[in-house]
């Protein structure tokens, strides 16, 4: 049995395994897999493919999914807990699927539950079955993912699906380009991790820059529903629209565009046609990589699995998570915070504690 919560939990050879299994599975008629098995899919936040991906791959391999993809019509309305909910979901499915708007929400159900949990979403903090999607998709293009130069272009502070990708890719030796505006950058709880590993990265506010540099190009959405007001959103909805203009000629000939969809109106429509779009194949390859994690999540597959390194897991009613969006602040947790070399973050959500 396996949680997927955090990329940082994978060592390279595990993802190497997911995407072997994914490739295996894929195109098969494999309903045997999970003849027997019940998948409870609890989503607090809207979901449209991410959802409607696993629910496909849970009736492909022969699995029966129950839940709910709205908070509303449930028993949170009257307030029951995330604890509670968990432990009811445990008792009636075999393995439990959760998109939840609190960082390190995944975390904690994970800890709640005797099932494994995978995390769908967990606010802004984490995604880690898009990563594995991607890097399917990623594989699948250039036949390794190895030594690649990604852009990624956007909100890089709320977007979860660029924080699993950077923990994952920085296992490949591959070389970052953020752009952003400095308001929406990638946290400096990633870059301190990147430096602390020496991987290359540069901070960016233009794509044309660096656009002749690059392999991969993920391109993603202004977390509209993250930000604290209205007015911080405006300042940079828009500010990044690529179309088959920005993009042909300027770039490398085999680049590819990914986008964890759905789109707003940074890629026209335009682009689709082309090469270098392959965003909808990314979409697509969200059914044999998500199969593979349920085989892997159920042990129904067999795999090689790699043990990491202990982490320093520390409890205490003193030390506190900073993030206000944390799980902590509105669940009894048990407080944990990890301690790595001289620095402190949250167990659940990855932010700085005090
Ligand atoms: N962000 C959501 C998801 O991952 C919404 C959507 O895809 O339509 O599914
Ligand atoms: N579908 C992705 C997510 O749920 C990306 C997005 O919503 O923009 O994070």
């Amino acid at each position: 049995m396996r949680d997927f919560i955090s990329m940082k939990d994978f060592t390279k050879n595990d993802i190497l395994e997911v995407l072997k299994v994914a490739s295996e599975l894929e195109g098969k008629n494999s309903t045997e897999l999970l003849k027997n098995s019940i998948v409870g899919s609890l989503f607090f936040e809207p979901s449209t493919r991410t959802r409607l991906s696993f629910t496909s791959a849970v009736y492909r391999l022969g699995g029966q999914v129950l839940g709910f993809d709205s908070p509303d019509a449930t028993s949170l309305k009257k307030g029951e807990s995330l604890r509670d909910t968990i432990k009811m979901t445990e008792a009636y499915s075999d393995v439990i699927v959760m998109r939840h708007p609190k960082d390190g929400a995944a975390r904690f159900a994970a800890d709640v539950s005797k099932v494994p949990v995978i995390n769908a979403g967990d606010g802004a903090n984490e995604h880690p079955s898009q990563t594995l999607l991607d890097l399917y998709t990623i594989q699948k293009e250039f036949g390794s993912i190895e030594n690649k130069k990604v852009a990624f272009v956007g909100d890089l502070k709320y977007g979860r699906t660029v924080h699993s990708l950077t923990k994952a890719l920085e296992m490949f030796n591959c070389e970052f380009y953020f752009v952003a505006p400095e308001s929406i950058q990638i946290p400096e709880y990633i870059t301190r991790e990147l430096d602390s590993k020496g991987i290359k990265y540069t901070l960016v506010d233009d794509y044309k820059d660096i656009l002749k540099e690059i392999d991969v190009m993920y391109m993603t959405r202004i977390q509209k529903e993250r930000f604290d007001s209205i007015e911080e959103y405006e300042k940079v909805a828009g500010i990044y629209i690529i179309n088959k203009e920005s993009i042909l000629g300027r770039c490398k000939e085999n680049m590819i565009i990914l986008h964890p969809l759905p789109r707003v109106d940074e890629i026209e429509i335009d682009l689709d046609e082309t090469k270098y779009a392959r965003y909808f194949e990314q979409a697509a390859n969200g059914v044999p990589t998500r199969e593979a994690i349920f085989a892997i999540a159920l042990d129904k597959v067999d795999v090689v699995k790699e043990s990491m390194e202990e982490k320093d897991i520390k409890k205490s009613e003193t030390v506190v998570c900073l993030n206000e969006k944390c799980i902590t602040k509105v669940e009894k947790t048990e407080n944990k915070y990890v301690v790595n070399k001289n620095h402190k973050y949250c167990y659940y959500c990855n932010k700085d504690v005090k």
